[in-house]
């Protein structure tokens, strides 16, 4: 794990994050991070402005991932637009797409008339008046969520137990990843335990400015976690725009106590399994599949540094072959590419992938990001799964 100084006085001005930045070579406008980021900060540190072309990012961390100095750019941004915000208004719109977790409990009452409401015409253009662009592949809600489907699956008991963090997405809008998620634990002898009351990991809020919301959030995860890692279990995320809130984003924006040591315990799924694999412990009786894959590997799990375990493990399960895409950022970055205003930047980011893809010919990508797969489905019309139902699916068991 990448470990960032606060101070922005370490950049060394090397431009590698302005190269990196895929919404600077996008948008004329946006100056690049070297000066929204470090630049702009020590600006704003002695003048208490707002940089307008700071409005640009989009926190997909790109130029963490490139920075030499471990300058904590992306960070220095996010937290500029909360002051930003703190004395100016925001519109509406960044208030409905940073609380998608109090929508989808409303809309989990009545997820029939939910999707009905969001897919009609009449409701696409309410939106677009508030600022979400109708063209933006917005999620379906899932009839149930994960947590009552979860409650309902009678587990093989073991000492092994397991946290499983499902997050928004997984809950609200694609209930079966998580499903696939315990079958897998199950299937390594684990018992899974999903808290009750965790709440949204904060990234759509910090994105938007909510700082506050986003560190009470991040105070109540962390109190919940803390006492199951004391405990001595791993706690697994299936998203990784969660993962990577859990494993450092929380630490970078936040003085948590106890935050590093919950940290220190979060695992990606592929990451814990290809783990037992390498202690000999992973069960790998796979059975046969078919099939030819690309994978997508989201920008917020290549800047855990982790390298790419969901594709390591893909290619052990016998039968298949998955393509690693390598072609950037899809440009949805969580909720940026919902915005009216920045879904052409987006499509525009996203472009080298989806051509990627179309000139493969292959049908099903993969991708462990809820929003990234919405991104792909859309733009490069192509089914999208997450690995980890595939890996369930070579347990034979669906
Ligand atoms: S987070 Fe992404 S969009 Fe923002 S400055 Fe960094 S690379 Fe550019
Ligand atoms: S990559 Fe890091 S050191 Fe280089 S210009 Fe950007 S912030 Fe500065």
């Amino acid at each position: 794990m990448k470990k960032h100084h606060e101070n922005p006085d370490s950049c060394t001005t090397c431009t590698s994050c302005v190269v990196h930045c895929p919404v600077t070579q996008a948008v004329r406008e946006f100056r690049g991070p070297k000066l929204a980021g470090p630049a702009g900060e020590r600006f704003r540190l002695l003048e208490d402005e707002y940089d307008a072309a700071l409005q640009y990012c989009s926190n997909c961390k790109n130029c963490d991932i490139s920075c030499p100095s471990q300058v904590p750019i992306s960070t220095l941004n996010m937290k500029a637009r909360a002051k930003y915000y703190k004395t100016h208004k925001q519109p509406f719109r960044d208030w409905i797409l940073s609380h998608g977790e109090q929508m989808a409990k409303m809309a989990s009452l009545t997820p029939g008339l939910a999707n009905l409401g969001m897919n009609n015409f009449i409701s696409r253009a309410v939106l677009k008046g508030l600022g979400v662009s109708d063209k933006a592949p917005l999620p379906e809600y899932a009839s149930e969520t994960f947590s009552k489907q979860f409650k309902r699956i009678k587990q093989k008991p073991s000492a092994n137990k397991a946290i499983f963090y499902p997050g928004c997405f997984v809950n609200y809008n694609q209930p079966e990843v998580g499903l696939d998620v315990v079958a897998v634990l199950q299937a390594n002898d684990f018992e899974v335990i999903v808290p009750e009351d965790l709440v949204c990991c904060s990234s759509p809020l910090v994105v938007n400015g909510y700082m506050d919301e986003a560190e009470a959030n991040a105070r109540k995860n962390i109190g919940i976690l803390e006492k199951y890692v004391q405990m001595g279990y791993p706690i697994i995320t299936a998203c990784t725009s969660c993962g990577l809130m859990l494993k450092q984003e929380y630490q970078e924006l936040f003085e948590i106590e106890g935050v590093e040591q919950v940290a220190s315990r979060i695992y990606d799924i592929a990451e814990f399994l290809l783990e037992l694999y390498d202690e000999g412990n992973l069960n790998t009786n796979f059975v046969k599949q078919n099939g030819k894959f690309m994978y997508h590997a989201p920008c917020h799990l290549r800047v855990q540094g982790i390298g790419k375990p969901s594709l390591e493990l893909l290619r052990m399960l016998p039968g298949i072959e998955v393509i690693d895409a390598d072609a950037g950022c899809c440009g949805i970055s969580g909720n940026y590419g919902f915005k009216e205003d920045k879904y052409d930047i987006a499509m525009a980011i996203g472009s080298n992938l989806f051509e990627t893809i179309k000139a493969s010919g292959i049908k099903t990508v993969l991708s462990e990001c809820g929003t990234c797969r919405q991104q792909i489905g859309h733009g490069a019309g192509v089914k999208t799964v997450h690995p980890i139902s595939l890996v369930r699916a070579a347990y034979g068991n669906k």
